[in-house]
């Protein structure tokens, strides 16, 4: 899965082929579950019309479909009150057919969303942001669900052969979305785990510093560009999680995406590095899917 761009830099990290790879997998399982008479299912409810959450979800919808899985996708209005979206959940925990729920964030800023997640089912919350599914990833129970970024991220690591057991990792970045739980699920006592993780944010000391002793690099701070060559230490691999918007005339659309990696500066350093796009984006939407399937297996 490691492309070679020239001697001289570093592999490309393909997260297009490795999430190519995960459905493979995931559709001979689907084809198992549906001889025993069960479709997984997948509920996405979107409230307001944020133009790259309905780009998330239909593209959601579209991998769901090309699976087989069963897909409800549900697009409610910005007015849309806290108990009306409290009684789609209610409606979807009850549903036989739904396996995985999941709203895309964020919601309007009326929406209390830690309400919504403390709301699901725990063993339909494919995105892993209940309580009960952050402590199983902590007490490092398999039954729980993890996040799917950094469930996608460990899985790069895997599929490119990157030792990370014993590994220095440094993770950019505390959010419950991606840099705690990559840090708890690298950090864990089993195969994909036993790294030694730091992880740094905005109050952190002499952060290059810190970066520059990292064998891997996980960046996800929401910060254009913002790893250079300076932070990364020879031969380390980075990871990039960053998807941040950037103004470009070139462009049709006036910007372009960009991580939160220099990515032509760092690839000269770096033995291993995610592009983006086609890094990370792509395996998110594949764990996703890996997660509705792991609940419909547990459910039946
Ligand atoms: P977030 O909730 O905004 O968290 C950002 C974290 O980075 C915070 O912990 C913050 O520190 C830290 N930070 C911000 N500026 C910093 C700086 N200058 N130096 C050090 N640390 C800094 O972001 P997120 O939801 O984790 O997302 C991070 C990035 O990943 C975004 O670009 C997002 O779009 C992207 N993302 C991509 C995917 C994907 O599928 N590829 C999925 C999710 C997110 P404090 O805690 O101190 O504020």
């Amino acid at each position: 899965m490691l492309r070679m761009i020239d001697t001289s830099m570093a592999k490309l990290i393909d997260g297009r082929a490795i999430a190519e790879k995960v459905y493979v997998e995931l559709r001979r399982e689907i084809a198992e579950l549906k001889t025993r008479g069960v479709t997984p299912g997948l509920a996405v409810l979107l409230v307001g019309d944020d133009p790259a959450s309905r780009a998330y979800v239909r593209s959601k919808d579209k991998t769901c479909r090309e699976l087989g899985l069963h897909s409800v996708k549900v697009e409610l209005p910005a007015s849309t009150t806290q108990s009306e979206l409290l009684s789609r959940v209610d409606e979807f925990n009850r549903d036989s057919n739904i396996h995985g729920i999941l709203v895309q964030s964020p919601p309007p800023e009326h929406i209390d969303e830690t309400a919504i997640v403390r709301a699901l089912d725990p063993r339909k919350d494919v995105d892993g942001f209940h309580p009960e599914n952050v402590a199983k990833l902590v007490i490092e129970d398999p039954t729980g669900f993890v996040p799917c970024t950094p469930l996608g991220v460990q899985r790069l690591l895997l599929e490119s052969q990157i030792e990370i057991s014993g590994a220095n990792v440094v993770v950019l970045g505390r959010s419950m979305i991606v840099g705690k739980p990559v840090a708890l699920l690298l950090m864990q006592k089993n195969k994909g785990g036993n790294a030694t993780v730091t992880v740094v944010h905005s109050r952190s000391r002499d952060l290059s510093h810190v970066t520059r002793s990292a064998d891997i690099i996980i960046a996800a701070i929401g910060r254009a560009q913002f790893v250079k060559a300076d932070h990364v230490r020879e031969g380390a691999v980075v990871i990039d999680v960053g998807i941040n918007r950037v103004e470009d005339p070139a462009s049709k659309r006036g910007y372009r995406l960009v991580g939160d990696v220099a990515f032509d500066e760092v690839i000269k350093k770096a033995s291993a590095i995610t592009p983006v796009p086609g890094g990370v984006g792509p395996m998110t939407i594949a764990m996703l899917m890996a997660n509705t399937v792991k609940a419909a297996r547990q459910f039946h």
